[in-house]
């Protein structure tokens, strides 16, 4: 069986791991591969090829750093189908989804070609007589990068390509569970004439997350997976003083205003309560409809939910298995809590029957579901929609406004004045207008607010090239020649 190993300075590691882990295909439930878990002195490996490769990359001129992006830039392109595929045997989500979420990850790429125009400093001329001020903007040293599943080869791309554009070197810990994705575009690095020793690739759980958060060589971490471990990450981080940004959890609230178009909030819900079976940071959850639309929006989401197909992301289904079993039996433990607690269980999704071992759960939707219930206060992450009614816009708000998450939002109205009071109004970080999923495009910054986000720097976008940059201003005096030195033909003024 292969074995995904390390990849450090350009190549992969021969060290005989003391741990390993397994990884499923989660649309037939067996194990395909293991992965080596690295520990402390993998992670010291790790530092010491990135420290050196570091040494050399933060000179590399800003065209030399434009060429390598641009050439890696057309490599994950051509790459695209073979990177969504190792996405859709690990992840389970479908060839469609897994090709989505690389070209989103592109953007950045591309974002990140434009590294010289993103760099460039201020200059206040004649501050003072003869005196010039002016502002750069220099890399970190060797970073860190903690991915989560869901995005295997997205969300190392909010981060990696800006980092190595800014002239950092890059050590990433991609998930455990779906590893491969980052495993080839290390080598498309190389390919693209990326010094050995800018990109390397660790593996493991807790104990290479504990030593890249405390090694002295690592100067910032990005983490990006649940609150309770981003919390850990931020402060475990901070207080080794690092820069530390580290995106958790999310609740994502969809409202429906009485005048919104039904048939479109209803599709909106469809795409963004099941794609990627619902285990999206950016998903919605909970749809928020203001009477007295709610039976009408509830009927149209049940109807639709009859058509998707749940099935094999390689055999053209809509949405695909769960990652784990242990995952899908969590999810499906919400589905009991939640109708023991009196919400109307409307599509159970435990109903669906798909051969095999896959780790399967049909979409399900839940009605009337209230505030005080742990299907709402808690992420599920997994294909189930819950409906609150309330009575009015001001409820509605009330109700996103005081959930400890504040990731992503959306509201469906027809009404710019109301969309427009509820973009300045709701505390979430990332809000949609008649959008159900509302990522920001590479040039502007992705991150949310509250429990949410540990820090205060939003992934990519200029928030990006600050994260992995430090300021630095020069305050400089060059004497007039005529004031002396060499005698250059300047008339001498004394
Ligand atoms: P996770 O928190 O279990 O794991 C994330 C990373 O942390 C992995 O690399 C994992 O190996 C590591 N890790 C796990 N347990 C650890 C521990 N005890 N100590 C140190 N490191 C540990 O998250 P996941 O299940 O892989 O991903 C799903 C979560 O990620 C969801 O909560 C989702 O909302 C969140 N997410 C958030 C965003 C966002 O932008 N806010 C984006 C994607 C995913």
């Amino acid at each position: 069986m292969t074995q995904i190993t390390h990849w450090i300075n350009g190549a992969l590691d021969t060290t005989k791991p003391e741990r390993s882990g397994d990884i499923f295909n989660p649309a037939t439930g067996a194990v395909t591969k293991t992965v080596a878990f690295g520990n402390a002195a993998t992670v010291d490996r790790a530092v010491d090829a990135a420290s050196l490769a570091y040494s050399t990359w933060r000179h590399s001129s800003l065209t030399k750093r434009t060429q390598v992006l641009f050439a890696f830039r057309e490599l994950v392109q051509q790459n695209k189908e073979k990177i969504a595929a190792l996405i859709t045997d690990e992840h389970g989500k479908v060839l469609s989804d897994a090709a989505g979420e690389v070209t989103r990850g592109l953007e950045v790429v591309e974002f990140a070609c434009g590294i010289p125009h993103l760099l460039k400093g201020g200059f206040s001329e004649e501050v003072s007589t003869g005196v010039d001020v002016y502002s750069i903007r220099q890399a970190l040293g060797p970073v860190a990068i903690i991915s989560p599943f869901n995005f295997p080869a997205m969300v190392p791309m909010w981060f990696f390509p800006v980092a190595i554009a800014c002239g950092n070197s890059v050590i990433i810990k991609p998930s455990e569970k779906d590893p491969s994705a980052t495993m080839l575009m290390a080598e498309l690095w190389k390919q693209a004439g990326l010094p050995d020793g800018v990109f390397n690739v660790i593996h493991g759980d807790k104990e290479v997350v504990d030593a890249l958060l405390t090694h002295k060589g690592i100067k910032s971490i990005s983490f990006v997976g649940s609150t309770p471990i981003a919390r850990y990450v931020y402060e475990t981080g901070t207080k080794a003083g690092k820069r530390v940004q580290a995106l958790g959890g999310a609740k994502n609230h969809m409202v429906v205003l009485p005048d919104a178009d039904l048939e479109l909030a209803a599709d909106a819900a469809i795409n963004a309560g099941f794609g990627s079976a619902g285990e999206r940071c950016m998903a919605i959850s909970a749809i928020v409809a203001v009477e007295p639309i709610a039976n009408a929006l509830v009927a149209r989401i049940k109807s639709r939910m009859a058509n998707i197909k749940t099935g094999d992301g390689t055999q053209g289904s809509d949405m695909g298995p769960l990652v784990t079993a242990v995952h899908r039996d969590k999810v499906a433990s919400y589905i009991e809590a939640g109708a023991k607690a009196g919400a109307t269980l409307v599509v159970d999704g435990r109903a669906l029957e798909v051969a095999g071992d896959g780790f399967w759960l049909g979409p399900t939707l839940f009605d009337n579901v209230t505030p005080d219930m742990s299907i709402y206060k808690e992420e599920i992450f997994g294909p189930v929609l819950s409906v609150l009614r309330v009575k009015s816009y001001d409820e509605a708000l009330a109700l996103v406004n005081s959930h400890e998450y504040g990731n992503g939002t959306a509201i469906f109205t027809n009404d710019g004045g109301a969309a427009r009071r509820y973009q300045n109004e709701v505390e979430v970080g990332m809000v949609g207008i008649n959008v159900p999923i509302p990522v920001p495009m590479a040039y502007y910054s992705f991150g949310g607010w509250k429990n949410s986000l540990f820090g205060d720097s939003h992934a990519h976008g200029a928030e990006g090239v600050h994260f992995f940059t430090r300021g630095k201003v020069v305050t400089s005096r060059w004497l007039d020649p005529s004031h002396g030195g060499i005698n250059l033909g300047f008339p001498q003024n004394d």
